[in-house]
């Protein structure tokens, strides 16, 4: 049996940290079965879908490599989702129902109130010809609902082991709005069968629906795919994700600079087993990835360990695949690959070069603000400051001079010519950064500090 999943965002909006773990499950579990990952766009809802959130889902998608096999569109499937509704009616299973949202509402207060669970009467069912025949001459359009067994439905879930729903304790869900539109459940199971999906991969909000679905496949004739659950991401203070965090989309963490793999190893790996380690390749994370691995506690995302992953891949990167995106930062396209050798450990990102990328190439420093004692100190060592060419030695010879003459050493010695020279506290060896900058602006720069 081929393996298919189909990851199914709805283009409502952008892809955010929630629906990337989604569709890197679907993806990890498929790729590392040789199967089949469709892309599905669940563009029912007419209104709030656009074409601007379809391309940014698909140029998100491409851009972290989950690429897809197939893909279609709901919105171009309406016959099929007609044609499974007539043939629920005809079966009996899905009904009219004529109740206003303040009739339902209404009566969900009575029943809580005797203490009944808030679940759809059914009411609709009692209902003659002649009393639809009256509803709709008075202009009742009706919805429809889905009618539930009222038994169990059972499953044996990859993440969350055996489950059982009880759907006499859901209401009769409604598959067609009074308008006519589709909402997604139906839409889904058909889509499902049609496309031969073989594994459901969601979040555990959806867990409930699955209840419902289940029973919709078997009233189409069809066998239900298994299903997987995962429990949902949270924030790193263990509360649910922040608003922000929650929102958190794809497009920002690229314009922010973060690198697919960072993104993809710490969403491939929160919630399972496994050390969060950076990888690098999907690949990679598809040979490691296995549902017995997921636990039952939600994800926990935390934006220091994508910093971390970040940082640690971007060491790793070689000039030659970080040039292009340098030379678009400001004096980028001056950056030798002696530049990216001396930075590439002291950054997150790689925009975040940009810091010593002007430290290097850019033109005069604002300069710390000094006090006497260490504007003397410049002084004395902008006199000892080697004429001519600056090498990889010269930094040593040089701060060993300016030792010997001052008599200052570690901090005191250090810190005021790394912040004279390259206006920070902290940053990349300072043999090499002399290099960078060169002899010409060093000078400059002690002159500058102790005119
Ligand atoms: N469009 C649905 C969602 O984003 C898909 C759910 C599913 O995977 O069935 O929640």
């Amino acid at each position: 049996m081929t393996v298919k999943v189909r990851f199914a965002p709805s283009p409502t909006g952008k892809l955010h940290v929630g629906n990337i773990r989604t569709a890197l499950v679907n993806w990890l579990f498929a790729k590392g079965r040789n199967g089949v990952f469709v892309l599905r766009i669940d563009d029912t809802d007419l209104e709030r879908s656009t074409k601007e959130n379809e391309d940014g889902i698909r140029t998100d998608l491409t851009w972290l490599g989950m690429t897809w096999d197939e893909t279609f569109k709901q919105s171009e499937k309406f016959d099929r989702y007609t044609a499974a509704a007539e043939e629920l009616k005809a079966k009996g299973l899905l009904y009219p129902c004529y109740e206003t949202p303040e009739e339902l509402e209404r009566r969900k207060k009575i029943a809580q109130s005797r203490g009944k669970p808030p679940v759809y009467d059914r009411a609709a069912l009692e209902l003659t010809d002649a009393d639809r025949k009256d509803l709709e001459t008075q202009g009742r359009k009706p919805h429809w609902r889905f009618k539930l067994s009222g038994g169990r439905a059972e499953w044996v879930d990859l993440v969350r082991g055996q489950q059982s729903i009880d759907t006499a304790s859901v209401s009769d869900p409604v598959l067609i709005r009074e308008d006519g539109s589709f909402l997604y459940t139906m839409p889904s199971v058909v889509d499902d069968i049609d496309a031969k999906i073989t594994h459901v991969i969601r979040g555990e909000d959806h867990v409930t629906n699955s209840g419902a679905q289940i029973e919709i496949f078997l009233a189409l004739g069809a066998k239900p795919p298994e299903m997987a659950h995962m429990p949902l991401l949270i924030g790193a203070d263990g509360q649910g994700l922040s608003k922000r965090l929650g929102s958190l989309s794809a497009q920002e963490l690229r314009n922010s600079g973060f690198e697919p793999m960072a993104i993809l190893s710490l969403l491939g790996k929160i919630g399972t087993s496994d050390p969060v380690e950076a990888r690098d390749s999907l690949q990679q994370l598809a040979l490691e990835f296995a549902f017995s691995k997921m636990g039952r506690a939600p994800a926990r995302f935390d934006e220091n360990e994508l910093n971390g992953l970040n940082s640690h891949i971007v060491r790793g990167l070689d000039f030659a695949s970080v040039q292009a995106r340098l030379a678009r930062l400001p004096y980028g396209d001056k950056a030798t690959p002696e530049f990216w050798d001396a930075v590439r450990g002291n950054i997150v990102t790689v925009p975040d070069a940009t810091l010593w990328l002007t430290v290097v190439y850019g033109g005069g420093l604002t300069g710390p603000e000094l006090d006497a004692v260490d504007q003397a100190f410049i002084g004395e060592a902008a006199k000892l400051f080697p004429a001519g060419d600056v090498t990889l030695e010269t930094w040593k010879v040089w701060v060993d001079a300016v030792k010997a003459k001052t008599g200052r050493k570690g901090k005191g010695l250090f810190m005021p010519l790394r912040r004279v020279l390259t206006d920070q506290e902290h940053g990349p060896e300072m043999d090499r950064m002399l290099v960078l900058i060169g002899g010409d602006k060093a000078r400059a720069r002690l002159v500058q500090a102790a005119p």
